[in-house]
């Protein structure tokens, strides 16, 4: 039996008209599932019973669960969601100006395994299905539905839960297709963002992948801390993966963000602020930094306030777009370190938005 979430409008559509069916069809069941939110088929009333018995001897309907919720008092959530085999992840949504952001998992764990991530300790348990990437989606739009607004709608995804998306290409893949496609969930290409680790021969497939925002973990400027931040950059360092980044397609893509994590004492001094200007391209970058964000037993310290903002005037000041992502959330962050003592498999680090430069209040602590 197939999951009906793990199928694109291509693939429903295919097997659809293989069992006999015309084009149509899909096209409406897309329609009273992601439309109308209606699971009963007995209401789908413009659908034939033939049609409705080879779904329903095909097809299964699980999304993932929401098994907790918690609300910090500037509106960010974080959601458990527990799949069919008992695994779990967590997302979070983050309310900024007009936008609800939702941050989504790729994989359960992860393979890659940064020094500074909570998730890279836990090694990669499995990939998700297609179905249960966008079932993040689904089953909290629903949950936002039932529990707080009939019309609150998530606005943005980023793929920056747990999980490297490129490493589960195929599935990220679809779950993107099925959240750009207008039959389904029908978001604008700039609304969505893919966050990567540096997965070389993935990047050189983006060519072949949705137009959506990229964002590259890049971290540091110089290939011996980047490798002692982030394992992957032994294959794949800084050349390598500046050369595959030549490969993504500008116009589809638009400018790249670079995501740079401030770690006191590794990678925030003026020598990295002078090797990461001299590493990007001013026109085509974007950079994103983001405090290193403490968790019990991490082996790192964020870097002082003063510091991080020293680190964006210095950038601001060679040239580049330069944002810092402000801490959401913080009061559910000890909540969730007891969550976690429940729940073992609970990421606790992604409790964070994008805020621009002019925003930052100079006179207070603007970043705790
Ligand atoms: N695996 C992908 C996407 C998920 S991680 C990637 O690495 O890009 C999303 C972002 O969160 C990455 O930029 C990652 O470096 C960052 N991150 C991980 N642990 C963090 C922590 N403790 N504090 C702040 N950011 C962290
Ligand atoms: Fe994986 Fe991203 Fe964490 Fe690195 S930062 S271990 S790639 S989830």
């Amino acid at each position: 039996m197939k999951n009906f979430f793990d199928q694109t409008a291509t693939d429903l559509n295919d097997q659809l008209v293989e069992a006999g069916f015309q084009k149509f069809v899909a096209k409406q069941l897309l329609d009273w599932v992601y439309k109308k939110h209606e699971f009963n088929m007995d209401n789908w009333q413009n659908v034939s019973k033939k049609c409705r018995e080879f779904i329903r001897e095909n097809y299964s309907f699980t999304l993932p669960e929401v098994i907790f919720h918690i609300q910090s008092v500037d509106g960010t959530r974080k959601f458990l969601v527990k799949f069919e085999d008992g695994e779990t992840v967590e997302t979070v949504v983050i309310p900024a100006r007009n936008r609800l952001t939702q941050c989504i998992s790729s994989q359960v764990g992860c393979a890659i395994g940064c020094t500074f991530c909570h998730t890279g300790t836990m090694g990669l348990k499995r990939h998700l299905r297609a179905g249960e990437v966008t079932g993040q989606f689904f089953a909290v739009t629903l949950w936002l539905k039932e529990n707080v607004h009939p019309d609150e709608r998530l606005t943005n995804i980023v793929f920056m839960g747990q999980g490297e998306p490129l490493h589960n290409y195929k599935n990220v893949k679809a779950a993107t297709e099925n959240f750009l496609d207008q039959n389904i969930f029908g978001l604008g290409q700039r609304k969505v963002t893919l966050s990567t680790s540096g997965l070389v021969p993935k990047i050189k497939m983006l060519h072949d992948f949705p137009p959506v925002n990229i964002a590259i973990s890049l971290h540091a400027a110089h290939n011996d801390t980047r490798t002692e931040l982030m394992p992957i950059n032994k294959n794949y360092d800084l050349e390598r993966l500046f050369d595959a980044i030549k490969t993504i397609p500008l116009k589809a893509h638009r400018r790249i963000t670079y995501e740079y994590l401030l770690i006191a004492g590794v990678n925030d001094k003026k020598s990295d602020v002078d090797a990461l200007a001299k590493l990007l391209n001013r026109s085509e970058s974007k950079i994103n930094l983001i405090p290193f964000n403490e968790y019990p037993d991490s082996n790192y310290k964020r870097p002082s306030n003063k510091q991080i903002l020293w680190f964006m005037d210095q950038m601001c000041q060679k040239g580049f777009t330069c944002t810092i992502r402000a801490t959401k959330g913080e009061d559910i962050l000890a909540a969730c370190g007891q969550l976690k003592s429940e729940y073992e498999k609970l990421n606790l680090w992604d409790n964070s938005v994008e805020i621009r430069k002019k925003e930052v209040p100079q006179t207070e602590a603007p970043l705790s």
